[in-house]
């Protein structure tokens, strides 16, 4: 595969990072964003590079805000010369049951998880037209297949993402820009370490014995998933050999919307 030119959203943390990493080894151009300081901005764009980026670019936009979110995209397809490749990730999580969910957190959920995606799919889709290319990965989750308690706003999210992925996939079918959505189960990053804690805390347990819990309650391999084996899928979407793959919302959950 030729260079392309990616952007990655919430690429400082747990799965966007491990995106960005295996992307950055495969030798493409990466634009990224996410919440981070300087120092730790730094050290990542170093280490993208050091793993073989062609390119490294930051772009430091607050997804809940659309105007923002759309410039960085427009100025990330200057900054590269094109778009080839948009993976939306950056998402939160919160727990609490419907009765007590607090407002704010229901509107930054449904921002950051799902209207940030319409708002970057907007801006890069007439460039991706005009070259007649494009791969666009939106990271839902499980949690866009089937339910859990406690997380109505992500759940909604996610199947929102599920539902935008299928919309704008038949939107672009013929322009040769395919549209997918990735659904994980379980992947120990910074969002699922605040829930093990919180579980270990409610439970009178170790961070560890809720680890080994969380994946054997409803993971049938019992294993996390990597964002490294996030990162793969997101490479063979954008080869070739994946061009008709598109509009499909694909689990890598160890078996667990198989139930
Ligand atoms: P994480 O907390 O490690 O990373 C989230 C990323 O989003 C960070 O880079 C953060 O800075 C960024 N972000 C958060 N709010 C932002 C904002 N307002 N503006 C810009 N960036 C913002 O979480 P993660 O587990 O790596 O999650 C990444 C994606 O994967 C999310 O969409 C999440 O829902 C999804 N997902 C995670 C799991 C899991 O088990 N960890 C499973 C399925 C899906």
């Amino acid at each position: 595969m030729t260079s392309c030119c990616v952007f990655i959203t919430g690429a400082t943390s747990g799965i966007g990072l491990g995106i960005a990493k295996t992307i950055a080894s495969a030798g493409h151009h990466i634009a990224f964003n996410g919440l981070a300081d300087a120092d730790e901005i730094e050290a990542i764009s170093a280490e993208l590079k050091e793993l073989g980026a062609a390119s490294v670019h930051y772009f430091n936009a607050d997804m809940r805000d659309p105007s923002a979110t759309r410039a960085m995209i427009t100025a990330a397809q200057t900054a590269m010369g094109r778009l080839d490749v948009l993976i939306n990730n950056a998402g939160i999580q919160h727990v609490a049951p419907i009765e007590d969910f607090p407002i704010p957190k229901w509107d930054d959920v449904i921002a950051i998880n799902l209207t940030a995606h319409f708002h970057t799919i907007a801006a890069a889709i007439d460039g991706m037209r005009a070259r007649g290319f494009g791969r666009i990965i939106n990271i839902s989750s499980v949690h866009g297949l089937i339910a859990s308690v406690n997380k109505s706003a992500y759940i909604a999210a996610k199947h929102g993402v599920v539902g935008l992925t299928k919309a704008v996939a038949l939107e672009c079918a013929t322009d040769g820009i395919t549209v997918n959505a990735i659904c994980p189960a379980w992947v120990k990053t910074p969002l699922v370490e605040a829930q093990i804690h919180a579980r270990a805390q409610a439970n009178c347990t170790s961070f560890d014995e809720e680890s080994v819990a969380i994946v054997q309650e409803r993971q049938p391999n019992q294993s996390f998933v990597t964002p490294e084996q996030i990162g793969g899928l997101c490479l063979y979407l954008m080869s070739e050999a994946a061009s008709s793959v598109t509009g499909i919302a694909m689990p890598i959950d160890g078996a667990w919307t198989a139930q």
